[in-house]
């Protein structure tokens, strides 16, 4: 079955078209600046020309439907008619405490997810114009929706709980919701096939380290706990996003400088994280080349955010009773040697030891571990859309994600 895939933000709409089967990326593009201009970029999988031209978007829909035309035509098609298009698969952030699971789209489901706003007011009002946009464009086609929490709801209270009145729970649902579940998810299930024993039967410490960053410690194929929480704010320094602090920092500097919530709100989000440690950018491959040309504050960004991750792997360890194997996954776990490296170099105590060599190597699913460790070390190229893609192919053919 060809699953078209859909990543929809409030002013953009991700896309690739998968072959549910083999698992081949028929198709991918970007539609950017919707609803201001309009740019659409088509990359065709089967060597046919690529399409990158400005093309007038007023909203999502016209987007989709630019799209459904690019993937028939003569020149940048790999369909004969959008009637191959067995279903479309809706990345959605917040399900809330309502979804833990992938879910066929109704009325009621999308109600569900616009009540979920609050919890994500940029990104699920986004997502629900997608699924509208395509149910217009492609009336009668099944769609899912695939959510980015879903995975996490098998935490236990314990670790959902926030140490706050239980009030704010019962009534406002604050609570640890986590993110990234998806990645999570494909990654595991992809160690238990590498390390050849059942998902069911392992401990596994699931490291997605990009852009934005999250670890999971998933139990047996559960997630049991997870570092970002009610916001996608929580747990690691990220690139720009600064992670766990103490939160009497936010009244400290806000009184001192005047600034209003909306103003630390923006340093908290845009202005932390390696960023602002370092003064000199968000993304790892700057910040690796500052350290190496000697930049001090380059090498500290490196040096907190990598050990936030060590002594999230080992808490995570001591949440699971010990751990089978750490994965590393994302635009930085799969390709930043030096950040595995000085995220485990003190993790030998448990078990944990990464071979130099094997470090090195990029682009492809590998055990990095030495001879030797008792943890295993994965680097595993994540793949949500595919994740998404096959949840919805089970789903619309009735056997279930
Ligand atoms: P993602 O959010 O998963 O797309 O990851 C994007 C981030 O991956 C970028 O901002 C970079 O910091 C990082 N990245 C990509 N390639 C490399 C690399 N070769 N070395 C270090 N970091 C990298």
């Amino acid at each position: 079955m060809k699953i078209l895939v859909i990543n929809a933000g409030s002013s953009s709409l991700k896309y690739q078209l998968l072959d549910a089967e083999s698992h081949d990326v028929l198709a991918k593009g970007l539609c950017e600046r919707i609803g201001i201009d309009g740019h659409l970029k088509h990359t065709p999988g089967n060597g046919k020309a690529v399409f990158d031209e400005d093309v007038a978007m007023p909203t999502h829909a016209e987007g989709i439907q630019k799209v459904l035309e690019l993937l028939v035509s003569a020149d940048h098609g790999v369909i004969a008619s959008t009637d191959e298009i067995g279903a479309v698969g809706h990345r959605v952030v917040h399900g809330g405490e309502k979804f833990a699971a992938s879910t066929l789209i109704d009325d009621s489901v999308i109600q569900a997810i616009e009540d979920c706003i609050p919890l994500a007011p940029l990104h699920n009002p986004a997502n629900i114009t997608g699924i509208q946009a395509c149910q217009k464009v492609m009336p009668g086609v099944p769609m899912v929706a695939v959510f980015d929490t879903a995975f996490h709801q098998t935490m236990p209270p314990k670790a959902y709980v926030y140490a706050l009145p239980y009030e704010y729970y019962e009534k406002d649902a604050v609570r640890r919701y986590g993110f990234h579940g998806t990645s999570h998810r494909f990654v595991t299930a992809e160690a238990a096939k590498m390390l050849g024993k059942p998902l069911e039967e392992l401990k596994l410490i699931s490291c997605h380290l990009g852009n934005g960053s999250s670890i999971a410690a998933v139990k047996n194929g559960k997630c049991v706990d997870t570092t970002m929480g009610f916001t996608p704010l929580a747990g690691l320094p990220m690139g720009t996003r600064c992670g766990d602090v103490d939160p009497a920092i936010l009244e400290y500097l806000m009184n001192k400088y005047s600034l209003s919530i909306g103003e630390m709100q923006n340093i908290l989000n845009k202005k932390s994280g390696v960023l602002g440690v370092s003064g000199v950018s968000s993304d790892f491959r700057d910040l690796d080349e500052a350290a190496q040309g000697g930049n001090q504050r380059a090498a500290l960004a490196l040096e907190v955010f990598q050990y936030a991750v060590a002594k999230y792997i080992g808490s995570y360890a001591a949440a699971m009773g010990g751990a089978d194997a750490v994965i590393f996954t994302a635009g930085v776990g799969e390709n930043s040697g030096s950040t595995r490296m000085g995220a485990c170099k003190d993790l030998g105590f448990m078990g944990i030891a990464i071979d130099p060599e094997l470090n090195k190597k990029r682009g492809q699913a590998l055990d990095i571990s030495a001879p030797g460790a008792t943890v295993r070390t994965l680097v595993i190229p994540t793949n949500e859309e595919l994740m998404i893609a096959m949840d919805t192919a089970a789903i619309v053919s009735g056997q279930g994600a």
